[in-house]
């Protein structure tokens, strides 16, 4: 009899030179959530892949959530990121961007909760929940001392939305940026364009602090990084793309660190990264001759 998988559990980290109002809820190979202690609310932005990973962030951050609202943001609806949500349902505000709504209950998420279901009972609470307060290009959050500006930068998922902090220039990237390299929406030229232009607009505002939800780094050079490696599909590497063949594995970003598990996802996302690059370097289908 096999036992079955040990349960992942959430643990608070301090993120390392980041102002302490600041800190992560790390679930291990899965997520980081974040908090952000302001004078006037408290913000957690993701609820993690279950209610259950939900309740337990909700009690380690008690202490800051005593006499302050709690707010909450989805920075898109990937089951990784939202399916906490449940937890939160009637106790907060749940903010996201408009099109989270409809990607929150879509048959495609349905789909990918039957099939986590089937493979995994810690799924079996989750419920899908869309945010109760959208918007469309950016919303602010004034808590006082610290300002929270929500930013739609869509291209990893159509909803996904940054969070930048002026005052501590700590940019919250979501999935829009991640170590080694981040996953497009679709293997599609307009993909690889929004992704890049989300990644430009982030790094315009020159964080000190870049707090992506994977990879567990606060490296403001991930931004310079990741346009880099879309910068050499399209540049230095084009030939090689557009003759598909195996030289385009020289662009691939070390992984020597990650588990195969890892290494196997993020190949599957430069894969992804080549297909996109290869629609843009050859235009959209051949003309018909005149
Ligand atoms: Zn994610």
């Amino acid at each position: 009899m096999t036992a079955p998988p040990a349960r992942p559990r959430v643990h608070r980290r301090a993120l390392p030179g980041v102002d302490p109002r600041i800190f992560a809820l790390r679930v291990p190979d899965e997520v980081d959530a974040f908090v952000v202690r302001t004078e006037r609310f408290v913000a957690l932005i993701d609820t993690l892949a279950t209610p259950e990973l939900c309740e337990q962030a909700l009690d380690l951050i008690a202490d800051e959530a005593a006499g302050r609202p709690l707010l909450v943001v989805n920075t898109h609806a990937d089951w990784d990121h939202v399916w906490g949500n449940a937890a939160v349902e009637g106790r907060a505000p749940v903010i996201g961007h408009r099109s989270a709504t409809a990607r929150a209950g879509s048959a495609e998420a349905l789909g990918t909760l039957r099939d986590k279901r089937a493979a995994d009972d810690r799924f079996a609470r989750v419920r899908l929940v869309a945010p109760t307060v959208t918007f469309d290009t950016s919303l602010t959050l004034d808590g006082g001392d610290l300002t929270l500006e929500l930013l739609h930068t869509p291209g990893h998922t159509p909803d996904h939305v940054a969070v930048w902090i002026p005052e501590l220039r700590v940019c919250l990237a979501g999935d829009a940026a991640e170590d080694p390299l981040p996953e497009l929406w679709e293997g599609d030229a307009s993909s690889l364009a929004r992704l890049t232009a989300s990644l430009d607009q982030l790094r315009a505002l020159a964080p000190d602090h870049v707090l992506p939800s994977h990879g567990g780094t606060t490296d403001p050079a991930l931004l310079d990084r990741n346009l880099r490696y879309f910068a050499s599909l399209t540049g230095r590497y084009a030939d090689a793309v557009r003759a598909g063949g195996p030289e385009f594995e020289a662009v691939f970003p070390d992984t020597a660190e990650l588990s195969d598990r890892a290494r196997a996802f993020y190949r599957a996302c430069h894969h992804k990264a080549v297909r996109a690059a290869a629609s843009l370097l050859t235009g959209p289908a051949e003309q018909p001759p005149r």
